[in-house]
């Protein structure tokens, strides 16, 4: 089967390499320029479940080998920077992968592009779609070049996927899978209108440090440092490197100018003590250096697919980072897809299979960071949010 795959995020990529292995040729259409230019310089948590699909699909000794693997998953301060909780995490039963890798997203990107096409897919960047027509034969896009639009940014405007009709040169799928994030037009095309991400009322702050701040206790795993202003945290990237992030509440419809992102930052850790604050008074100088996100979260119905077009990845299901499994599910989706088509010949029963291993799982994990950014809020009293953290993490250790 000769299958496209809309968008070049690390689900899509990863997806890639997964149907590949299966024997299905692959192209990949990606709207930004090049391979960097999809992605911001901060870092991702790849937690054990991440790992353990990365292995599946050749990619995990790269990535261990230019990340920061951990022994634990991490601890939580209290607001003057003392221990407070221990987060043990867990380990792929079995399997010697830790249980947490830090790795900084171009980092990431590399590894998977080089994969993507040493196994044997195309990535046409730059490039989008705007028509598509399906029917039992197949399905008929038009491939066009991309107008390009900011990273995190809705990509669907602009019309979106025009259904049913084709005027221009067109190619010819036989399943097309749309990896094109968040605010997906892909999704709409498959559920319609009405599928909308949901605002939780947070927005995220990202910014590099160095793993080692001076006077301070060393980033060996994700810490934790919470206080009603919010939640800052640390993950270590490598062996002088680290990113902070720090979520809080925010109104949407303010959006700091880029050059201010610094002072935003720098006033809102106001209170903090330790490690928080040693950030906050000697490395928060350089707006540029600052990602701001406003957080959304969805999950799609089932089902995921409309004939021969489905969905993986943040455009079927987008977390919020509470518990650092977006990318992770993305990379899940791509290797279950994959095994679903290479079993069933019938592309119904491949895609039902599919959400049906999916869903629950997804669904899962989306209500705790629900309820862990709801308690942030002060919205849910009595939350142990470190004992739900673990809580998930064993569960998501087992067998998919
Ligand atoms: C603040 C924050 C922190 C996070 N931290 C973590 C973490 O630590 N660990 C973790 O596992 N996850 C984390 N995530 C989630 C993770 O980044 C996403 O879940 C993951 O990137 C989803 O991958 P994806 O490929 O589905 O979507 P995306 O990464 O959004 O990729 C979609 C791709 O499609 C392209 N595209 C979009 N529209 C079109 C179009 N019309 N045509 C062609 N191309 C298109 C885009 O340019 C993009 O390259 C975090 C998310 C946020 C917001």
């Amino acid at each position: 089967m000769r299958i496209l795959i809309l968008g070049g995020g690390i689900g899509g990529l990863c997806t890639a390499i997964a149907l590949r292995k299966q024997g299905f040729e692959v192209d990949v259409l990606e709207q930004s320029s090049d391979l960097h230019s999809s992605v911001h310089g901060v870092g991702i948590i790849q937690p054990m479940n991440a790992l353990r699909a990365l292995e599946v699909i050749g990619c995990v000794e790269e990535c261990l080998a230019v990340g920061y693997s951990t022994q634990a998953w991490g601890k939580m301060l209290d607001a003057d920077g003392n221990v407070i909780r221990q987060i043990p995490g867990a380990r792929i039963p079995g399997s010697d992968l830790p249980p947490m890798n830090g790795i900084t997203r171009p980092k990431l990107h590399e590894i998977l592009t080089e994969k993507t096409l040493a196994a044997g897919a195309a990535i046409h960047y730059g490039t989008t779609i705007r028509q598509i027509r399906q029917d039992s034969s197949g399905v008929e896009v038009v491939p066009v070049p991309a107008t390009r639009y900011g990273r995190d940014e809705p990509s669907r405007d602009r019309g979106g996927l025009v259904d049913g009709e084709i005027d221009g040169s067109s190619e010819h799928y036989d399943i097309v899978v749309g990896a094109d994030g968040t605010y997906s037009m892909v999704r709409d095309y498959v559920k319609g209108p009405g599928v909308e991400p949901t605002y939780n009322g947070q927005a995220s702050f990202r910014v590099n440090v160095p793993r080692q701040i001076p006077g301070q206790m060393e980033i060996d795993g994700i810490i934790l440092q919470y206080t009603p202003r919010g939640m800052a945290g640390f993950v270590p990237l490598g062996p002088d490197l680290a990113y902070m992030f720090f979520g809080k509440e925010w109104d949407r419809s303010v959006r700091p100018a880029p050059d201010e992102l610094a002072d935003v930052l720098r006033a809102a850790l106001e209170g903090y003590g330790g490690l928080t604050a040693a950030v906050r008074d000697n490395y928060l100088t350089d707006s540029r250096a600052i990602v701001f996100r406003p957080l959304d979260w969805l999950i799609a119905p089932p089902p995921w697919h409309r004939g021969r077009v489905v969905l993986i990845g943040d455009a079927a299901h987008a977390f919020l980072p509470h518990l650092g499994q977006g990318a992770a599910q993305a990379i899940e989706d791509g290797i279950v897809l994959a095994e679903c088509l290479a079993t069933y010949d019938d592309l119904e029963a491949a895609f039902g299979r599919y959400v049906d291993r999916r869903y629950e799982r997804c669904r899962l994990v989306i209500q705790a960071c629900v309820d862990i950014s709801l308690w942030e809020r002060g919205e849910l009293e009595d939350f142990d949010n470190v004992a739900v953290t673990q809580q998930i993490i064993e569960t998501l250790v087992q067998p998919i």
